[in-house]
């Protein structure tokens, strides 16, 4: 019963009227005065419970937030941190801190893992960097807000949510300018330390309209989400998207989904979800943590498209999720491929809706020596399998561009360059990487791809390829190959090349995190990896380094850091115990 009425509440009459709009600001001033008791989204709290937020009550508490932000004297443009779980105070923050003429910029809650003290330091830089002034936190992570704040010194104030909506209410919007900066998203930091991509409100109309167009997005569409605030995906794809076409959007805290994450499903079922959105290893948690009990009466066949990005898309995964909930209502052609980075803002290339998954099988000889892209002979025992992430958003263009940056015909390997409305224009406050991210006009993604018909195929990250004896080696293929070996931890390999001090000849070298400690057990597994990268792969590997859970280091975001783990590497630390200060910390 409980679940039909959330049913009902969900399925939204159409908006008749188009958004009319030019700033975030004036997105949410449209929703709140045509529809002010329209439901916006709500947000899981347990798996009975959840807050509901309307336009109108986000538009008022924003008014209320940006009062408290301007009494306690923030300046136009001033960058704000935001440091919240996953509630709705959160949006009404955002938007608070829009509303008062500042600039958001989220950062992730810390989580509770054995790389505490690096997360601490990544966020004392983001704060660093963004030249924050204010840094709002929730109670439970006032500790953390008050030790990031001994760090970084442009920080005047630190505030709770609470402290800022005692002062009343403004009456309107301080009003935006489209070419004004809305937000400053930071990369995930998956090569270095995150970046503050500068994102204007015009970028981000430009790449949310660009997005709902190529997936067909309408009013009456319903989003479910459980992905971070603080990143793009989740903060500008999922919920401003929805926002902005006044699409109904249930909403769950990233950690109630990584505990269990058949909730993810449950909640699509219940809300009769049409859009959802993962990267890769969310659909592999799902094949692997998802028990049948915890499916019964689940019905997915509402979903129009489950888009899947963000990182290295698997055709092997495809395949899994597809077979494991097809008999759920899963229907394996609305899976869609995907590809973006936060310097557009978030999406860039999307396929045509209800196409399915198309995977090329290609040659990896004639990849690696050439850069040449040509289908696998049908006997090929060990082919390259790249799957297709759509075309560019209209009024957005790709190349492909050899080392002298000369544009490569269609099927050669290059690297990925990029232009267009939703660019940004640069790194907040850094010429240096600013200057490195242009080419000309065009901006430098760092991912190397090919184009076939039209489609973008990315074949991996430029910093990250190994190159060993005149080949190229694709550190994902290998890591997904050998996490899928009973033993070894999922998404948690890192296949990275290390010089070896002695010969100066280049290694490759298989950090594999697992919980097995014997020798007989290590053996076994080190045998069963060699095998599998040579019969798969044809790739020798030289050192197979197994740690214990958690050595690996990740983004906020859950990709691998090939390069801190190589830098670990090489240092001896790959499992070195956190400091005790820090432990205590997250223990708060
Ligand atoms: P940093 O720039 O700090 O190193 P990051 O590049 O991981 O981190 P994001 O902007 O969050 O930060 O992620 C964009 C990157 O993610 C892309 O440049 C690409 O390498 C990878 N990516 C995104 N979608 C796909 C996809 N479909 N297939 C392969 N890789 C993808
Ligand atoms: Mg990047």
């Amino acid at each position: 019963q409980a679940s039909d009425s959330l049913v009902s509440q969900t399925r939204l009459p159409k908006i008749e009227e188009p958004v009319t709009a030019s700033t975030l600001v004036e997105v949410l001033c449209f929703h709140a005065a045509t529809h002010p008791e329209r439901c916006h989204l709500k947000v899981w709290q347990s798996d009975t419970e959840e807050q509901p937020l309307t336009y109108g009550a986000l538009h008022q508490a924003a008014l209320t937030i940006a009062q408290g932000l301007l009494e306690h004297g923030l300046e136009p443009g001033d960058r704000v941190a935001v440091m919240l779980v996953t509630k709705p105070d959160f949006f009404e923050v955002f938007f608070g801190i829009l509303y008062a003429g500042g600039v958001p910029v989220p950062l992730y809650p810390p989580l509770r893992q054995s790389q505490v003290e690096d997360h601490l330091r990544r966020q004392a830089g983001i704060l660093k960097r963004a030249e924050a002034t204010i840094l709002i936190v929730g109670d439970e992570l006032h500790q953390v807000g008050v030790l990031l704040f001994g760090l970084v010194s442009s920080l005047r104030d630190i505030k709770a949510v609470i402290d800022l909506k005692a002062f009343g209410h403004i009456e309107m919007p301080v009003p935006a300018d489209p070419k004004a900066t809305a937000l400053i998203q930071f990369t995930s930091g998956s090569t270095g330390d995150p970046k503050g991509v500068v994102l204007s409100h015009a970028n981000l109309l430009a790449n949310i309209r660009g997005m709902g167009e190529a997936l067909e997005v309408n009013s009456t569409d319903v989003f479910v989400s459980w992905l971070p605030l603080y990143h793009d995906m989740g903060l500008i794809g999922a919920w401003l998207g929805s926002l902005y076409f006044g699409v109904f959007a249930f909403i769950m805290p990233p950690l109630a989904f990584l505990a269990d994450p058949s909730r993810w499903l449950r909640a699509i079922s219940r809300v009769r979800g049409t859009l959802s959105v993962a990267p890769n290893f969310a659909f592999e948690l799902c094949c692997k943590n998802v028990r049948d009990e915890d499916m019964t009466g689940v019905d997915l066949s509402s979903l129009r498209l489950m888009i899947n990005g963000a990182e290295p898309v698997s055709p092997l995964t495809i395949d899994r999720f597809s077979k494991r909930f097809e008999c759920y209502g899963f229907k394996p052609e609305v899976m869609t491929p995907v590809y973006g980075l936060a310097e557009n803002s978030v999406g860039l290339a999307f396929p045509p809706v209800g196409r399915g998954p198309v995977i090329d099988h290609i040659d990896r000889v004639a990849l690696a020596r050439r850069g040449a892209v040509i289908p696998a002979a049908p006997d090929d025992p060990t082919p390259l399998s790249i799957v297709a992430c759509g075309r560019p958003l209209t009024g957005h263009q790709i190349r492909i561009v050899d080392d002298a940056g000369h544009e490569l015909p269609e099927r050669m390997q290059g690297r990925l360059q990029f232009k267009g409305p939703s660019a940004t224009a640069g790194y907040f406050r850094d010429q240096a990487k600013t200057a490195a991210l242009f080419s000309g006009e065009w901006i430098e993604t760092g991912d190397l791809a090919y184009i076939g018909h039209g489609d973008v195929y990315i074949t991996g990250r430029v910093k990250d390829i190994i190159i060993k004896a005149g080949r190229n080696i694709y550190p994902h293929e290998i890591e997904e190959l050998v996490g899928q070996l009973p033993g070894v931890r999922k998404g948690c390999v890192a296949a990275i090349a290390s010089t070896d001090s002695q010969s100066g000849t280049e290694q490759l070298v298989l950090v594999v995190e697992t919980r097995l400690t014997e020798s007989p057990a290590l053996t076994e597994l080190s045998n069963k990896i060699t095998e599998v990268c040579s019969a798969s792969l044809d790739v020798p590997l030289d050192i197979i380094k197994f740690v214990p859970p958690r050595a690996i280091p990740k983004t906020s975001s859950g990709k691998i850091r090939r390069a801190a783990t190589k830098a670990l590497f090489e240092a001896g630390a790959l499992a070195a115990k956190p400091k005790q200060l820090w432990l205590q910390l997250v223990a708060l």
